[in-house]
């Protein structure tokens, strides 16, 4: 272990100000990598399928956010290629001044159509749409109750605003409406909650959430970027699933998952959202989606509207495998969705376990702190529609053996 003195030397010996000692003294990753078992920033040789190619090795995907199968989809890749070669590579420019295309326009018009909403801004990535719809939506005076489980980004926009930021329990309205009892000062209120909680794939109880923001004349708005493609009748989302999409007020999604493209959108009321599109940062001083997601993007609305039967098949492997895992004793925490947990609570355990499912041809993800609450280590796996039952059944007895290795599962009779 180097000392203080001794890493402040090495920073200057590198030529570098006493701000950057901060990266010698930072120890976490390195931590992980002395274990052997250090599984981030895979390098992958192929496309998001059920397969994909490390290290020249085949390896069942169980980590992917391509819940319906689209990112290799010959449909989706040839409408990207096509606006590719009318538009070229990039916009140059933000949305706001040179970078809106035609394009951008008909997506956006085709999304809030799909989300049954009066309009939709697109952003480059849903990550930048909830940093910039929050922090422009809640102004000073005004405060933001989020989920605990809230992903990074909604936490991020909401610390970026000039509101007052308030968290409730996971999942328990009656927590939110104590809050927000105590609260008289708040001028304006924003309720903000994942529809689908991405690590964990438990699903926000909605129609409580909304009745409580009701009670106290507060907004709802609703993270759906694991919702969308996923849940609902005809794929429209948490909200579609409950029948309260004229209840909530703004659902924004992402074009990272089921819509097989990177970007994002917003979708509400068309005062709302112009008002966004006038204020949000992220969307004004930074460039706009490039034609080909766009175009990806929009290919995939079409075929989620044409062809249920994925979503069918999606959730026929969920119940599959999810059912797999429990049946082999495996803690699958609250997950109601695609987004199947296998909580195992050390950090070790569940590094060992990743490292070991890919020794064994599976591919699955490692979540710690802060991703997840401390001790409460995950695996994260995450189906796809386009698996087949046999990938699915060898994943199971990969997890078989790997989970009795390291005492999450037991030994047949014992
Ligand atoms: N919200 C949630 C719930 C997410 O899981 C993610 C991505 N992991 C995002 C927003 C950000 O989306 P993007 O990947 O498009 O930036």
């Amino acid at each position: 272990m180097m000392t203080k003195v001794a890493r402040a030397a090495r920073a200057e010996a590198d030529g570098l100000a006493p701000l950057f000692e901060k990266c010698y003294r930072f120890e976490d990753a390195e931590r992980v990598r002395r274990t052997g078992f250090y599984s981030f920033f895979r390098v992958i040789e192929s496309a998001q399928d059920p397969e994909v190619s490390i290290g020249g090795r085949r390896m069942i995907m169980l980590g992917s956010n391509n819940y319906l199968g689209l990112t290799n989809d010959p449909r989706v890749k040839e409408a990207a290629i096509e606006a590719i070669r009318r538009y070229g590579s990039g916009c140059a420019g933000s949305r706001f001044l040179n970078g809106t295309l035609d394009l951008h326009v008909r997506l956006e018009q085709r999304l809030a159509e799909f989300m049954r909403q009066e309009a939709a801004v697109t952003f480059s990535t849903g990550f930048q749409v909830n940093l910039g719809a929050i922090s422009c939506l809640v102004g000073k005076g005004d405060t933001v109750y989020l989920d605990k489980q809230d992903h990074a980004c909604i936490i991020d926009g909401a610390r970026l605003s000039f509101g007052e930021v308030k968290k409730f329990k996971h999942n328990d309205p009656s927590d939110l409406r104590r809050q927000m009892r105590n609260d008289n000062e708040a001028r304006g209120r924003l309720v903000v909650v994942d529809g689908v909680f991405s690590m964990e794939g438990d699903v926000s109880p909605l129609p409580e959430i909304v009745s409580v923001a009701k009670e106290f004349a507060a907004g709802v708005m609703v993270d759906d970027a694991h919702g969308i493609g996923v849940l609902g009748a005809t794929g429209r989302g948490t909200a579609e699933h409950f029948g309260l999409e004229h209840e909530v007020d703004l659902i924004m999604g992402t074009f990272s998952k089921s819509m097989a493209s990177v970007g994002g959108f917003i979708a509400g009321n068309a005062t709302v959202i112009d008002y966004i599109k006038h204020r949000a940062r992220p969307l004004i001083f930074s460039a706009a989606p490039p034609p080909a997601s766009a175009a990806a993007a929009l290919a995939t609305v079409e075929i989620m509207d044409r062809e249920p039967e994925r979503r069918e098949r999606l959730w026929q492997n969920t119940r599959f495998f999810a059912e797999g895992l429990r049946s082999l004793g495996f803690d699958t925490g609250q997950s109601q969705t695609p987004v199947v947990p296998i909580v195992v609570g050390e950090d070790l355990t569940a590094l060992r376990l990743v490292h070991r499912l890919q020794q064994e041809g599976v591919f699955v993800n490692c979540v710690l702190s802060p991703a997840t609450p401390p001790g409460r280590a995950l695996i994260r796996t995450s189906l796809m529609a386009t698996h087949t039952t046999e990938q699915l059944a060898r994943a199971l007895d990969a997890f078989e053996r790997v989970g009795r290795e390291v005492g999450l599962v037991k030994a047949v009779g014992v």
